[in-house]
């Protein structure tokens, strides 16, 4: 038994006819067991390629990961991956695509779970996966990864293409499920309100390497939002200043007592990462459950 879902140490992933390009770089980090974890980040930042990885459909060009104390591929049936596109077979109906699920996992298949995700959006079982709109594809998709009941549940984009209830209704049975089981949940979204309520840990991929890894309220509490007259921030680590007039706003990681000076707020979620996302010098935060590097060497690092 391990405790750690994915581990990263220094993975790199080069694309391109002359495998000039980087789409991840220098990529550590931990994601402990049993958290539900949100993964942010730009279009085009590397997050399908994390998990891509993460999912053992990509090898790395450099570095290691490892999932579940094992190499991702030796991993998989401990795994569920809703890519992007959601790959379902076209020519398959509803009630068919459950039945492949249940066959192909006869041990852990949750038939209960996959049925109710598919009635409540009142799919038709007869109905063929390429007649389906994309947010019945993707409602299937998550059916068939649900079902599978995974230790590790990796969702790229999974409620890009649905309705708000839709959104709502799954999200809700995506907690309770993990809740329940102890699911780990690594999911990519540019949607920050569905996150916010529902994900307790937090990685921010910018430019191929994490920013920001860590429990989401403890990245929120190491920041804090100063305004107050132009003045000095030292010895504060300033991520993003505004100066208006004579005003200063200023997100930082407090490095000691702040001043009578300065009025400060905690920062919502979404003010620290758009401050980071407009701050690419800012330096990166680890907490220290997410931070690969500080553990003991291991089978991954060396
Ligand atoms: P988005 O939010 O738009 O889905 P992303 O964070 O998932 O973006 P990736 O799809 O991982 O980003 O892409 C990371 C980088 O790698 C991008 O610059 C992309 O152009 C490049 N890339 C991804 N797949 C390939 C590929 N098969 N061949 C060449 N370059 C690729």
């Amino acid at each position: 038994m391990t405790d750690t879902a994915i581990e990263a140490v220094g993975l790199g992933r080069r694309y391109g006819r002359r495998r000039a390009k980087w789409a991840l770089r220098e990529c550590s980090f931990r994601l402990p067991v049993g958290r539900v974890c949100a993964l942010v980040g730009p279009n085009g930042a590397g997050k399908t390629t994390l998990l891509a990885h993460a999912a053992g459909l990509l090898r790395p060009t450099e570095g290691t990961i490892r999932v579940l104390g094992t190499n991702p591929a030796s991993a998989r049936e401990r795994i569920a991956f809703v890519a992007q596109e959601k790959p379902l077979i076209p020519q398959l109906s509803v009630a068919d695509t459950l039945r492949m699920g249940r066959e192909l996992n006869p041990a852990r298949w949750q038939d209960e779970l996959a049925n109710r995700i598919v009635e409540e959006g009142n799919l038709d079982p007869h109905a063929r996966v390429r007649n389906l709109s994309g947010g019945q594809r993707s409602r299937l998709a998550l059916a068939l990864a649900f079902g599978k009941r995974p230790e590790l549940l990796l969702l790229d984009e999974p409620m890009a293409d649905l309705d708000p209830l839709s959104r709502h209704q799954l999200m809700g049975l995506l907690m309770a499920d993990a809740a329940e089981h102890g699911t780990t949940v690594l999911m990519s979204s540019h949607v920050l309100g569905e996150l916010e309520h529902s994900c307790d840990y937090l990685l921010l991929v910018d430019g191929g390497r994490v920013r920001l890894g860590g429990e989401t309220e403890d990245l929120i509490s190491a920041h804090t939002l100063l305004t107050g007259p132009v003045g000095d921030l030292a010895p504060h680590t300033v991520v993003e200043s505004r100066t208006t007039g004579r005003q200063l706003t200023a997100l930082v990681r407090q490095d000691g007592p702040v001043g009578d000076t300065w009025q400060t707020l905690e920062p919502t979620l979404e003010e620290l990462l758009l401050a980071h996302l407009r701050s690419p010098g800012a330096p990166p935060l680890l907490t220290p459950s997410a931070d690969s590097l500080s553990l003991p060497l291991t089978e991954a690092t060396v």
